[in-house]
């Protein structure tokens, strides 16, 4: 099969489209070919050699797979050859204390592609035959392979740890990303009076016409004072934060006594500075939040089939170009999902 392998870290020009061996499905699994594949920021890391994370070279990228399946193991004719299916990034292994109290996204034992099993820039995988999740249909592999982290993971981080409820307000961070743009969304569909947050004024405009109520340009304007202005002095019930450094100080001084932080991300920078005084002085909470639950990828894939959330594609591109895919996000330009396609 071909690929798009990196041999050594480095910059983007390491990852090279080749021939690969064709993986060979284990017991019970599958084999899918993959029709559209999602890039995130963190497969930038892993490429660079900066995730903490180390891989056996050479390695394939790739969390967000959509595909076909084109065998099934012995015994299992569900999802039927021909299907289209979801592979869901993570592989829980359904007997911890986790996965047995319905927390498989924290599962002690999971595989997860892209990170212990080779990812989804290749043109086949092997997946668990009964992981596998069918697509909707009328749904594009493009806008399915765009909805499993970003939508996935905000609904977990919003609802599940953030708790967020009818008529609060809630400061979107980073409201371009991928995973922005899906916080937006269902915080808009569960009655939530969203403010976005962006680094430029383009993205801002794509915020508001996803449905943010109101918008702030981070780099421009003090953000605190005017998430303050536009909540009467209040500040907001729920920060939806994924950038971390500098900006994670600003978020915290737009929250409201008894306000709630939820945190899945800190590209900007892991280590703050926290005023513990602060935080119990105001009762706030911080509350740390890891992508999602089968059920949940259910759920907002059900809701996406159904129109009611719409994932945003950036930019599609053959795999090939997956160095090229990777300076995009790297320029942060992108509004949405970069998505390679096999
Ligand atoms: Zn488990």
């Amino acid at each position: 099969m071909k690929a798009a392998r990196f041999h050594e870290y480095g910059g983007p020009d390491v990852l090279r489209y080749e021939d690969a061996p064709d993986p060979v499905p284990g017991p019970g699994e599958a084999l899918v070919r993959v029709r559209a594949c999602g890039v995130n920021h963190v497969d930038l890391d892993r490429r660079a050699g900066i995730s903490g994370f180390p891989h056996d070279l050479p390695f394939i990228l790739g969390y967000e797979m959509a595909g076909d399946v084109v065998a099934l193991p012995a015994g299992v004719a569900s999802p039927p050859v021909g299907a289209r299916v979801l592979v869901p990034y993570i592989i829980p292994c359904r007997r911890c204390v986790y996965c047995r109290t319905g927390r498989d996204n924290i599962c002690a034992h999971s595989q997860r592609y892209g990170g212990t099993r080779p990812g989804g820039y290749a043109e086949l995988v092997a997946v668990p035959a009964d992981e596998l999740i069918a697509l909707p249909p009328g749904l594009s592999y493009e806008e399915a392979a765009a909805t499993q982290l970003a939508f996935g993971t905000a609904w977990h981080m919003l609802l599940a740890r953030g708790r967020l409820a009818v008529g609060e307000t809630v400061l979107v961070n980073a409201a371009g990303s991928g995973i922005g743009s899906a916080a937006v969304q269902i915080a808009k569909l569960v009655g939530a009076r969203v403010i976005a947050s962006a680094g430029s004024d383009a993205k801002l405009a794509r915020a508001l016409a996803l449905g943010a109520d109101h918008v702030v340009n981070y780099r421009t304007a003090d953000m605190a004072r005017a998430v303050l202005d536009l909540t009467g002095g209040r500040g907001v019930d729920l920060v939806f934060e994924h950038v971390g450094g500098e900006l994670f100080g600003h978020a915290l001084r737009c929250l409201a006594v008894d306000g709630r932080i939820a945190i899945c991300g800190a590209h900007g920078g892991g280590s703050v500075a926290l005023d513990l005084l602060e935080v119990f002085r105001r009762q706030v909470q911080i509350i740390g939040s890891r992508i999602y639950t089968r059920q949940e990828l259910l759920t907002v894939l059900e809701l996406v089939g159904e129109g009611r959330l719409r994932p945003v594609v950036h930019a599609v591109l053959p795999l090939a170009e997956a160095a090229e895919a990777h300076r995009m996000l790297e320029r942060r330009e992108q509004f949405g999902k970069v998505i390679l396609r096999p």
